[in-house]
């Protein structure tokens, strides 16, 4: 993509309102735009992005089995009545009247709606276990949305659901989310920390919340240093006796929430206990038959029973991740993005405006990155290198190419890594070799 044809609108100021690094980076790099509070437009660079966060999402979703849907944004009140949290919402739910008079309202979750497709299709224990996702918008009216996309009042959400014949297989579905959670934020470059979440009147331990660290987290989150120094995604347990190892094993570290944490009680001595603010940017959860038995969701059995079906649901916050990501990745000069979300791979700038061998030398590197299938965004506005180098640095692409008539005379190319500052001058052929071409 070249620049001068690209819809970028960055913002030299600081914006007033975002009182947080990734609100104002966002914004200052021209990826969301304000149209109502906590609703945002996706500019073209922000939508890139969302959407390999999205992928990523996506892809954990389905080798962990589970399958995509797509649910509409508006449902009917007359479910959430059967479930009798239509009153129970609250002004979190944004209600809608058509010109029939019938009440709607903009999904803020899909429980009712899932279990209502469920139980008009499945009627035996053979179809069982089901598991299904879609990624889609939901409006939840918060009293305070704030933080940009971190806490909108309109966002994308992954939310994923299990329908299950009992208790013992139900763990199966929610122990092979769990695995598809960690694996997620890894792939996404973040360390999330599963932590013990309440489950409410429906006990049992089956909750997780999963907690990204970072400076401006709406809570205080304790956990074990030794979880921030593993890697998840060399581990690949198979049959459900290895899953739940593994979940054991995940669970097993010292982490919890500023209410749940108790000094006294800590099993973790004080030098391995990390303290910092969380962000959560998912919440899985088995909650049994507490749609499915109101709503009627149920299978005839091998032995001619009926059985009330168990059910979990699993979200993530996939548009916060973009907020998360940014605090946990980015410097004084913009955005840093970990490879496998950037927008683009490559940025390359020219430093000298109407130098035709800057020019042409440009188009050659353009030409073999993309032949390689790399996303390239070649700036080649007509304006000062201090201005291309400062939107490069703040929009934040792993890689930059920088190309100039001195280096060109010496037959080099520069090459800046945005993560480490570092700079090397290069033959093109190395510079290609750098980045990974
Ligand atoms: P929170 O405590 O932050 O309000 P929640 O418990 O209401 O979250 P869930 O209903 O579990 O959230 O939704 C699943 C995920 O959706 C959350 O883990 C979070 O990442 C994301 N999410 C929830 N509310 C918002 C919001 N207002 N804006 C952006 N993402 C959100
Ligand atoms: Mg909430």
């Amino acid at each position: 993509m070249r620049l001068s044809q690209f819809f970028l609108p960055t913002l030299k100021e600081t914006p007033a309102e975002a009182q947080i690094a990734s609100h104002r980076l966002m914004l200052r790099a021209g990826m969301i735009r304000q149209q109502s509070a906590g609703i945002y437009a996706w500019l073209p660079l922000g939508l890139r992005v969302l959407n390999k966060v999205e992928a990523i999402v996506r892809e954990e979703q389905n080798r962990a089995g589970v399958v995509e849907l797509l649910m509409p944004t508006i449902q009917s009140a007359d479910l959430w009545r059967e479930s009798g949290r239509y009153d129970d919402y609250g002004k979190e739910m944004l209600r809608i009247t058509d010109r029939h008079e019938r009440e709607l309202l903009f999904g803020p979750t899909n429980e009712e709606m899932i279990t209502d497709i469920v139980r008009s299709f499945v009627k035996s224990y053979k179809q069982m276990p089901l598991n299904l996702y879609h990624i889609q918008w939901k409006f939840r009216d918060e009293v305070r949305p704030r933080f940009g996309v971190m806490r909108g009042r309109e966002f994308l959400m992954k939310d994923a659901y299990s329908f299950d014949l009992d208790e013992a297989s139900a763990r199966v579905s929610y122990n092979k989310q769990f695995l598809a959670y960690l694996r997620t934020y890894a792939r996404l470059g973040l360390k999330a920390i599963p932590m013990k979440a309440d489950t409410g009147p429906i006990g049992g331990d089956l909750s997780h919340e999963f907690i990204i660290l970072a400076e401006t987290g709406e809570s205080q989150v304790f956990c074990d240093k030794d979880w921030l120094e593993l890697d998840v995604l060399d581990k690949a347990p198979k049959s459900p006796e290895e899953l739940q190892s593994f979940v054991d094993w995940a669970t097993g570290f010292y982490a919890a929430t500023e209410e749940k944490h108790d000094e006294a009680a800590c099993p973790v001595p004080a030098d391995r206990l990390h303290s910092a603010r969380g962000i959560e940017v998912g919440h899985i959860f088995y909650f049994g038959e507490k749609y499915s038995a109101p709503m009627n969701a149920t299978v005839t059995q091998a032995d001619g029973s009926v059985a009330t079906l168990h059910m979990g649901s699993y979200g993530v916050g996939v548009s916060r991740l973009l907020g998360a990501i940014i605090e946990a990745s980015h410097d004084d000069a913009g955005i840093i993005w970990p490879d496998a979300v950037a927008p683009y791979h490559v940025g390359i700038i020219t430093m000298k405006a109407g130098d035709a061998a800057s020019d042409a030398k440009a188009m050659e590197v353009y030409d073999a990155l993309t032949a390689k299938g790399f996303d390239v965004l070649y700036d080649d506005r007509d304006e000062r290198a201090g201005v291309k180098f400062a939107d490069m640095d703040l929009i934040g692409l792993p890689w930059q190419i920088i190309i100039g008539p001195r280096g060109l005379e010496k037959g080099v190319i520069e090459v800046k890594n945005r993560r480490t500052g570092q700079r090397d001058e290069l033959s093109v052929a190395d510079a290609l070799a750098r980045v990974g071409a």
